[in-house]
């Protein structure tokens, strides 16, 4: 079975392209809001571990002092082949903006983990009474050890990236999730092409990366399917034939990569701008990615913004925005604002956390010194891949 790509045309691909990427983006390009929250923060270092309070089989635990401050990293597909990706054509310039390769990717990676960082799930951070309310739970790590939250955006696999250099979709072969790769030549490959496989295979050199099996977080659109699957009714219904049985391949690849480890989080169906869409706007959409993707990848109460675009400044929630948002499960909401190593807000009823954008934008301000947030986290001179063009970014 081969899914069609050029031939399934809908809406949606009007608006993919690197426009959608700048989104999950980052701030450089599109400012999510006027009220950054990094306004309001210092640095994670502030917010290292304090009382000791048990011992485990690697040493003692120490509880992290501010569950707020806990950084958050978040990735696009990674390029697989730079000669296509970075070719010059109309999207060349997006994926050098909003994407790393996979071999900055491998080489970040292992300076992060090498800093002492470990893997934690947003839902080690909190827990959800049965009125709604967040409570922060205590988050006990190995002696040395900071707190990071990982996600990957976008894992869709887009149409516009088709012939880019990029993977076709995940799938689960000997019990493992891989990619479906084909190469320059055209051929086929099976392996880890991308960012979710690349981490199953140095988390099983390096299983103590993960707390308590804790891995990343997944942010998914609808309106081109999930995980490289057409799977969507609205946009493929006349279009992909094998419609039915992508959505069952797809929940086998999304049961595998939730067995493993990994969360879902909402990212809109449209990849939606919700500091500018209205109420209404912002319940249609939620009502597609509940109907379409939910089915699929399960139910979640993780809500990662499209461009980073916020429902609200950094006051606290309570518009009508977010009364809609909680009334439909969602509880941990995230933006972008790579200006701090960490920031967050636990609400009453909520905890929001910013992400760093990391990407050729953030990398290019990184070597260029205008910003340090990156260096917390790995040597940004180091990880360039030598593929990527002197400019950097796009
Ligand atoms: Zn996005």
């Amino acid at each position: 079975m081969k899914i069609s790509r050029r031939t399934a045309v809908i809406s949606a691909s009007t608006f993919a392209g690197a426009a959608i990427l700048s989104a999950c983006g980052s701030k450089d390009s599109e400012p999510a809001n006027d009220a950054s929250p990094s306004a309001s923060s210092g640095a994670s270092d502030s917010a290292s571990g304090s009382a000791s309070s048990s011992a485990s089989p690697q040493g003692p635990l120490v509880t992290w002092a501010d569950n707020t401050m806990v950084s958050h990293l978040f990735f696009h597909s990674l390029v697989a082949d730079p000669k296509r990706a970075f070719d010059g054509d109309d999207e060349a310039k997006g994926y050098l903006d909003y994407m790393v390769t996979i071999d900055e990717f491998k080489k970040i990676i292992q300076q992060v983990y090498d800093r002492n960082y470990i893997l934690i799930s947003p839902h080690q951070l909190y827990t959800t009474g049965p009125d709604g309310s967040i409570e922060l739970k205590p988050l006990e790590l190995p002696e040395g050890k900071k707190p990071l939250v990982i996600s990957f955006d976008d894992l869709s696999y887009y149409e516009y990236m088709d012939g880019d250099g990029f993977p076709d979709r995940l799938i689960v072969k000997d019990g493992k999730i891989v990619n479906e790769y084909r190469d320059a030549a055209g051929k086929k490959q099976v392996g880890a092409y991308d960012h979710l496989p690349i981490m199953e295979e140095f988390l099983d050199q390096h299983p103590d990366f993960s707390h308590d099996g804790a891995k990343g977080v997944i942010a998914m659109t609808g309106y081109n399917g999930v995980l490289g699957y057409r799977t969507s009714d609205i946009s493929y219904k006349d279009q992909n034939k094998n419609l039915d049985q992508d959505k069952k391949d797809a929940k086998k690849v999304a049961d595998a990569i939730k067995k493993n480890g990994w969360e879902f989080a909402s990212h809109s169906w449209g990849h939606i701008n919700f500091t500018k869409s209205p109420v209404d706007h912002i319940r249609a959409d939620n009502e597609k990615w509940q109907a379409e993707v939910a089915p699929i990848v399960g139910k979640t109460d993780l809500l990662i913004y499209p461009f980073g675009a916020d429902i609200a400044g950094i006051g606290d929630y309570e518009n009508e925005k977010f009364q809609y948002l909680k009334s439909q499960g969602f509880n941990a909401f995230f933006n972008v604002d790579a200006s701090v190593p960490a920031w967050g807000q636990a609400g009453g009823k909520y905890l929001r956390q910013a992400r760093i954008n990391v990407d050729g934008i953030s990398l290019k301000h990184a070597i260029e010194g205008t910003s340090q947030t990156l260096n917390e986290f790995f040597d940004p001179h180091t990880v360039l891949d030598p593929q990527r063009p002197k400019s950097i970014s796009g």
